[in-house]
């Protein structure tokens, strides 16, 4: 497996290239915008871009997302509880962001424990509801695509509509901390880290 993170959109929000170096085949997760930046990305490295995955619907995560499915013809996937607002602009709160709003019909929509399959790999799909009702966390191999659930050193928000920190903290401490410690996390924003490391030092996890 192999990862290439490129921050994307006005947010940051993180958006990953993961593909199977033998196949080419591969998934984008979480466009967020710099839509340029991404197909630059799969024009160098020749990938075949099988889905467009979402960790959640919010808009600074799905705003590159039709103009990606354009170039790539890729199938956008969601989590079933996140469709109403990857439909919906005020939903996905891109109606208040300077993406102005973003809104789509996804082709899939995911449930907990479906395979999401592209060259000889597997992204398996956690429900990790919380931050939003639909979000989901991706294992592939021995890492975690996490989105906005959980941080290095933090967690999502649970103050949007929707939120949950009841639903977020049972997401995390029982489906994601299950899998083994040295399992490396892929957030939506800001750096990579391990499960070891966030159940050291993450304030919210930490006790
Ligand atoms: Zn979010
Ligand atoms: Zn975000």
């Amino acid at each position: 497996m192999e990862v290439i993170r490129i921050p994307a959109g006005i947010y940051a929000a993180n958006c990953y290239l993961v593909y199977d170096e033998d196949t080419k085949e591969g998934i984008v997760i979480d466009p967020g915008g710099d839509v340029d930046d991404i197909i630059a990305q799969i024009d160098k490295l020749d990938l075949k871009i099988k889905y467009i995955v979402l960790t959640h619907g919010h808009g600074d995560h799905i705003a590159g997302v039709e103009g990606l499915k354009s170039y790539t013809k890729a199938d956008i996937a969601v989590h079933k509880d996140d469709e109403a607002l990857v439909k919906d602009g005020s939903k996905n709160l891109s109606s208040m962001m300077a993406t102005g709003t973003v809104e789509f019909d996804p082709d899939i929509l995911l449930n907990e424990g479906d395979i999401i399959k592209f060259g000889n790999l597997e992204a398996h799909v956690i429900h990790t509801p919380g931050h939003t009702p639909g979000g989901i966390s991706l294992k592939i191999e021995n890492a975690l695509f996490t989105g906005d659930t959980l941080f290095a050193g933090s967690i999502g928000r649970t103050d949007f509509e929707y939120g949950s920190f009841e639903d977020i903290m049972n997401s995390i401490k029982n489906k994601l901390l299950e899998f083994p410690e040295e399992t490396r996390v892929y957030p939506g924003h800001g750096p990579a880290t391990t499960l070891k490391m966030e159940k050291q030092s993450n304030p919210f996890i930490r006790q």
